[in-house]
């Protein structure tokens, strides 16, 4: 058989042991009960509220679903706006649409690419219900100016944390920051359950609404209130969840390693600007992100993509396009009103990241960067 060629890939999940996951899985052998709110849910669910130090945790699905979800769940009027990032997964977008609310672009701050705080307030509007700012590449909003704005204003903040588990900010949790943080445990992320997520929060009538929304708006056998869909977390994925919590401090441990080495070998290059770890951020090193500056380094972000991959090192344009670039979304709105995102998803790209990524490849990837060739 020929063999698949052997590029690098951006991520590579992490897994526990089979042995344990084995161990993990045999009780649901035993219970026959794979969905709905089983022991492993309830596990899993108990112990992420000890991880993230919260109250309430709500699983699901997939990040995208706890997002939609606990969009759906506040109950805005249709047709209201929500001030958010283009500079993200396109699934925060989706997320407002999808509940038929219009997402209002603000741009973002070129030094950590999360949401401009000082541009929100002009973009209030007396339709605006929320401002969905996002976590991005684990670095943390300022999340005390959007808090003062939302009070001033009157207004929801819910977080996308997809990229920002495990992190905490000047001690606190990052889910503990606005009305509602919602996590991705996608096999990509840092913490997977192979596919899931969760939403954090602290109102206990929001919980309830959530609760039943994930299981199609069924309050009790004889009631359904709400208009909700199928989102529940299934046993295997919380086991799986379970098995890699418990490993998730030795991952991180072992991604920082991968950043370290990264830093060492790239930080001098003109034209090549890192990601810096924040100050008082307890960082989950989950991604590796370049902004290349094609006038000072001699070649596009497009190029150096291509340069990479010739030498089998994959890597990604991650974010682009943005959301208000997209085909779907590109007739109503122009990405020339959020020129830093704009300019700055031309630019990007993420280097491999993950936990077992060997230094020598990272030495080479950083060769290719530095010489240009090979
Ligand atoms: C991964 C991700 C999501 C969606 O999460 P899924 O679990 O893949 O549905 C949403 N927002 C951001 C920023 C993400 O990175």
């Amino acid at each position: 058989m020929i063999s698949k060629v052997d590029k690098i890939l951006v991520t590579r999940s992490s897994m526990p042991p089979m042995e344990e996951y084995f161990d993990e899985i045999k009780s649901i052998w035993e219970s026959h009960w794979l969905t709905n709110m089983g022991i492993k849910h309830v596990e899993l669910q108990n112990e992420l509220k000890r991880k993230f130090d919260v109250d309430n945790v709500e699983l699901f699905t997939n990040g995208h679903m706890a997002l939609e979800m606990t969009i759906q769940a506040f109950g805005f009027e249709e047709g209201s706006e929500v001030i958010t990032t283009p500079y993200t997964f396109i699934s925060t977008t989706h997320a407002i649409v999808r509940n038929g609310l219009k997402p209002v672009f603000c741009d973002i701050n070129p030094e950590n690419y999360t949401i401009d705080v000082d541009k929100i307030e002009d973009l209030i509007t007396d339709k605006t219900v929320a401002i969905l700012p996002v976590h991005v590449y684990g670095n943390i909003c300022d999340v005390e100016r959007i808090q003062q704005i939302a009070d001033k204003h009157g207004l929801k903040v819910i977080y996308d944390a997809a990229h920002s588990f495990g992190e905490k900010y000047n001690g606190k949790s990052v889910a503990q920051f606005g009305d509602v943080s919602c996590f991705s445990f996608h096999a990509t992320k840092v913490f997977n359950t192979i596919e899931g997520g969760a939403a954090c929060y602290s109102d206990r009538a929001l919980g309830t609404r959530l609760y039943q929304l994930k299981n199609f708006g069924i309050a009790d056998e004889e009631t359904i209130n709400g208009i909700g869909a199928n989102a529940k977390m299934n046993e295997f994925c919380a086991a799986m969840g379970i098995c890699n919590l418990r490993h998730f401090d030795e991952e991180i441990a072992k991604r920082k390693a991968v950043y370290s080495r990264y830093l060492e070998n790239l930080e001098d290059i003109p034209g090549i600007k890192l990601n810096r770890i924040q100050r008082d951020v307890k960082y989950n090193y989950a991604y590796f992100p370049i902004v290349v500056d094609p006038s000072v380094y001699g070649k596009t972000r497009d190029e150096l993509h291509d340069l990479l991959l010739n030498n089998g090192m994959g890597s990604r344009k991650y974010f682009y396009p943005i959301s208000n670039a997209c085909d779907c979304y590109s007739k109503e709105y122009d990405a020339e009103d959020t020129p830093i995102a704009l300019s700055i998803s031309h630019n990007v790209l993420t280097l491999p990241m993950y936990s077992d990524l060997e230094l020598e490849i990272v030495d080479k990837i950083c060769n290719i960067i530095r010489t240009k060739c090979f």
